[in-house]
């Protein structure tokens, strides 16, 4: 995720009136850098069915592995109200017989509920359903579970960005989804926590004028068309997290690309003009050069969707970054930081939302690298201009508390771990590290401990102590030169 670039430059000018934002929504809840205004209570608790996340609690279940999710969704354009299906193949994580497990859902109510064929109990709560096999699950074997649901996804105010997570409204009468951090499960119920991540087919059936719009690759030709529906579906073969996953039911027009092998797909709004498509033709180029500092692109199809609608943000979403109506033209601002996202967040993902950083942090470090790449400010001098911004702090950039809110330190902090690592070992190794990472952890999670750990075996020597540092302490240390 990243702030449009009306509201970075909001961020950077903190103190300052918001004069020039005309877009109170995105800016309004952010404080001066590192001091958020509004935050949530955190709440922790250690329940065995939620992930022991302190950042956000109360999401997935450790205890379940969902391996694939094929999920069909009927929505309409005005209409608030879906009805879903979805399959999923999950198996037991622990050895010991599980009698229930739970997924995560926000609005809709499941109907119809089976495990390998039998029918299973719905216990529903307020943001989890509790689900009752007629057997229970036995370490190891896999089961096939269907879920019928329909009713109202239910969004939820992210304070932060002043933004809604979750299905909601475009402003042209349509639907799409801000999944991150847990938007996922206001329309379909999934395991939804970042550490368990499974491929995902998603069926969006609309009405035959209308299209639907998903991660990955459009399979077929288009849509199936029947009675007056069309039922578009999308699969994405790499494992995904659930806060990765995009729906969107509008007018688009698809353009479609292939390059050096990856698939480019756009989905613009009709509405959308040249002028305001323009800048995302820099998206093979930016991905090529990604690909020759960070190793191959991660996945077979690469794209972006632009949503009617003023965001404030852009978002990661695998395959297909989400940009508002207000981050498009001649140079579109956040594109180089989401596209860096596909390998750092995407390919390799957080385990724990506290390590936010490699997300956050590698993509802000891409985004400058591409920067000096493309003609404009040096590495050096954004380095130097967000320890300006971030260096005082009082919060450390691996804080619970700071990634809950995103805070633009985890952003700029955490690229500023990474130049610190690079002025320690060198160019060679610090790009052996970020290639090393993406490739022995694609497809699956890591941890902070993981990062520190292959750090130190390529240089050769425990970094342990730069980290700590850089991420455990604050203020910032001094900025290497
Ligand atoms: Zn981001």
């Amino acid at each position: 995720m990243r702030r449009a670039l009306a509201t970075v430059l909001v961020v950077a000018l903190a103190g300052c009136s918001a004069g020039g934002s005309s877009d109170g929504a995105a800016t309004s809840s952010d404080g001066p850098a590192g001091a958020p205004t509004t935050t949530e209570a955190l709440t922790f608790d250690d329940r065995p069915d939620d992930v022991a996340d302190e950042v956000f609690a109360d999401l997935g279940d450790p205890r379940i592995d969902v391996r694939s999710y094929d999920v069909e969704v009927r929505a309409d354009p005005g209409d608030p109200r879906i009805e879903g299906e979805v399959t999923m193949a999950l198996a037991p994580t622990g050895d010991d017989a599980l009698r229930d497990f739970t997924l995560d859902l926000k609005g809709p109510e499941i109907t119809d509920a089976s495990v390998d064929g039998e029918p299973a109990q719905v216990q529903a709560g307020d943001a989890e359903v509790v689900i009752t096999p007629a057997q229970p699950l036995l370490g190891g074997d896999e089961v096939e579970a269907t879920f019928t649901y329909e009713g109202e996804p239910s969004q939820a105010p992210f304070p932060v960005f002043g933004i809604t997570v979750g299905w909601q409204p475009d402003d042209e009468g349509g639907w799409f989804t801000m999944s991150e951090p847990a938007g996922t499960s206001s329309w379909v119920p999934c395991n939804d926590h970042p550490s368990d991540k499974a491929t995902w087919r998603v069926t969006l059936d609309v009405p035959e004028d209308t299209e639907g719009i998903s991660n990955g690759r459009l399979e077929g030709d288009g849509p199936e068309v029947a009675d007056g529906r069309a039922r578009w579906t999308w699969s994405e073969d790499e494992p995904m997290a659930s806060y990765l996953v995009l729906a969107a039911v509008g007018d688009y027009d698809l353009v479609t690309a292939d390059a050096d092998g990856v698939r480019t797909t756009y989905a613009f709004p009709t509405s959308l003009d040249e002028r305001g498509r323009r800048g995302f033709d820099r998206t093979p180029e930016i991905v090529a050069w990604f690909a020759e500092q960070f190793g191959p692109y991660p996945a077979d199809d690469s794209g972006a969707i632009v949503v009617p609608t003023d965001l404030g943000v852009a978002l990661e979403v695998q395959t297909r970054p989400l940009f508002g109506l207000d981050d498009t033209g001649a140079a579109v601002g956040a594109l180089a930081h989401e596209l860096a996202h596909q390998w750092f967040g995407d390919a390799v993902g957080p385990e724990r939302w506290d390590d936010l950083w490699l997300n956050e942090g590698f993509a802000t470090y891409a985004d400058w690298m591409w920067g000096e790449h493309d003609g404009g400010d040096t590495v050096d001098e954004e380095a130097a201009r967000a320890h300006e911004r971030q260096g005082d702090t009082s919060i450390p950039v691996h804080d619970p508390q700071a990634a809950a809110t995103f805070d633009f330190l985890i952003y700029e902090g955490g690229a500023l771990v990474l130049h610190a690592l690079r002025h320690e070992v060198g160019d060679e190794a610090f790009f052996e590290i970020l290639r090393r990472w993406v490739a022995e952890h694609r497809g699956s999670t890591a941890t902070t401990a993981d990062f520190v750990a292959l750090a130190s075996d390529v240089a050769g020597r425990d970094l342990q102590e730069l980290f700590t540092a850089w991420l455990d302490r604050a203020p910032l240390p001094d900025l290497p030169r």
